[in-house]
């Protein structure tokens, strides 16, 4: 299962297998939301385990005034994937998507792509399957409860991967728009979860033992503040992901054991630009590995400042890759030029004038 299984031949490759958001919403159906996330979480968690094999490099970021567009590269040397994704607080007003994305999969000994996806559901699917791996090293044992704010396109998926991977019995929901919390609850009935609305982000917090923050505001936000934050907690802080764009309060920073992806990428995105660049912090990867400890203690904070890495990308693409002969869910794209004679491209497009 660590290993990609590539395709037979270059020669069988004109066609490049994609999976639309039509086919990627029956695969999450086919397979379960909720089961799906504990397999990604696999494939991510045996990626980060052989976290060295991997090219790695900060994404690529084209800021603007309304948000961000974003590429992001890796490869095990076998196999290269992007994605490309964008991030846009203020789409969610205008009717559009906060976040969508797509990514490639493409072999590496020849270049050819092997796989377009959709990864809007996808990057949703991983980023909490992410989550969920991270809490697992971190959370408290036994934990029961988290505090979801933010309650918009993440956030049922955040309260499924956690139920599904730690065991979390009860969410408490917040957002600003009370109508994104009626939309969570809703969607998370009959899901096996005690869900609670709260109405305010300190109510959210109390007796929670996580707390994913997952909110969309272009600035220096103060979700948590250091009062909100009690010993022993874990917080999954998910929203803070560009550079200008965090969710907690420094003082929350300065009390938590701070765990992350990438530190060149996160040192930039994510919670910890508001610290001294050589503010100590743990990479994931090697508390996965067993190189370092995660949680040591019942009274301290552990904090993943999660911004989302490419690896994490390849992993779910790569799942998605092996789900694809399983379940059927995909359309074939004539995606590549494929003449007999791989120098006669120009006769290849002659050949198909209907009027010579
Ligand atoms: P979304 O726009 O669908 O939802 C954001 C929600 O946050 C909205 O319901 C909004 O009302 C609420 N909100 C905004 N400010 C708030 C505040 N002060 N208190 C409480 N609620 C508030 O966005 P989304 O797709 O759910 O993404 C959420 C965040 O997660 C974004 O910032 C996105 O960039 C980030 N994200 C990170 C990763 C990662 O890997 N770390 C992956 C995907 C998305």
């Amino acid at each position: 299962m660590t290993q990609p299984k590539l395709p037979p031949a270059p020669s069988d490759l004109a066609m490049v297998p994609f999976v639309s958001v039509e086919n990627m919403m029956k695969i999450v159906n086919h397979i379960g939301p909720a089961r799906m996330m504990a397999e990604i979480a696999e494939y991510i968690e045996s990626d980060f385990k052989r976290w060295e094999e991997f090219d790695k490099t900060p994404r690529v970021a084209a800021h603007s005034t309304e948000g961000v567009i974003e590429l992001m590269p890796t490869s095990d040397g076998e196999t290269y994937g992007f994605k490309y994704v964008n991030g846009h607080p203020a789409n969610m007003a205008r009717g559009f998507q906060t976040v969508t994305a797509f990514g490639v999969l493409a072999r590496v000994d020849n270049g050819y792509p092997i796989l377009l996806s959709e990864m809007t559901i996808l990057t949703a699917l991983r980023t909490a399957a992410t989550s969920a791996v991270a809490a697992k090293y971190l959370a408290p044992k036994g934990a029961k409860t988290m505090a979801m704010i933010g309650n918009g396109a993440q956030c049922e998926f955040q309260a499924l991967a956690f139920r599904e991977v730690l065991g979390i019995e009860g969410v408490r929901l917040y957002d600003l728009d009370p109508a994104a919390t009626d939309k969570a609850a809703h969607n998370l009935q009959g899901s096996g979860l005690n869900i609670v609305k709260c109405t305010s982000p300190e109510d959210a917090v109390t007796s929670a033992e996580i707390i994913t923050t997952c909110t969309a505001d272009k600035q220096y936000a103060t979700i948590l503040t250091d009062n909100m934050v009690g010993a022993g907690q874990h917080i999954n802080a998910i929203g803070g992901d560009c550079p200008g764009k965090t969710e907690l309060h420094r003082d929350v920073l300065l009390r938590s054991d701070i765990f992350v992806e990438f530190p060149p990428q996160t040192r930039i995105e994510g919670e910890i630009q508001q610290l001294d660049p050589d503010h100590p912090v743990t990479e994931l990867w090697r508390v996965i590995a067993g190189q370092q400890d995660g949680r040591t203690s019942d009274r301290q904070i552990t904090l993943f400042d999660s911004v989302g890495f490419a690896t994490e990308d390849f992993s779910a693409l790569r799942y998605v890759y092996d789900q694809l002969q399983k379940t059927g869910h995909y359309i074939d794209l004539d995606m590549l030029a494929d003449p007999d004679d791989p120098r006669d491209l120009f006769g290849m497009v002659r050949r198909a004038n209907p009027k010579p």
